[in-house]
Formats: structure tokens, C-alpha cells, sequence
């Protein structure tokens, strides 16, 4: 490793859009990502998930049940 070369290193924050946070080595201070690595393999299935929660929701007041 030649001294000089590199710029500084930092333990960058990373947040990602799913609220995920970590700390990676980094040029830069702070890091804002769309997909983490953590999130990216089930970041459909979460989708998938809330677009489900709606149809329920929809189908709840359609049908009156949520009122007691
Ligand atoms: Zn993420």
C-alpha cells in the first residue's frame, strides 16, 4: 500500500430507502441507497405484501368488516 494515494476512509452510515442502516468502509460520510443488500432479496416480496394489505383493507370496508 503506497501512502498518499487514497483519499480518506471513513465508516460510512448507509440508510437505505427501507430503513435499513449499516456501516460500510467509504469514501464519503453518508450513504442513502435505494436497495441494501439486506433488503434486495425479499424487496419484492414486501411489495407483494403491502399491495396485498390494501386489497384486504378494500375488501374489509366493502364488506363491512371492520365495523363491529
Ligand atoms: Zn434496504
Amino acid at each position: 500500500m503506497r501512502e498518499g494515494i487514497h483519499p480518506k476512509y471513513y465508516q460510512a452510515k448507509v440508510v437505505c430507502n427501507c430503513g435499513n442502516e449499516f456501516v460500510t468502509g467509504s469514501t464519503k460520510e453518508d450513504i442513502h441507497v435505494e436497495i441494501c443488500s439486506k433488503c434486495h432479496s425479499f424487496y419484492t416480496g414486501q411489495q407483494k405484501a403491502a399491495k396485498a394489505r390494501g386489497r384486504i383493507d378494500k375488501f374489509n370496508r366493502k364488506y363491512g368488516m371492520n365495523q363491529n
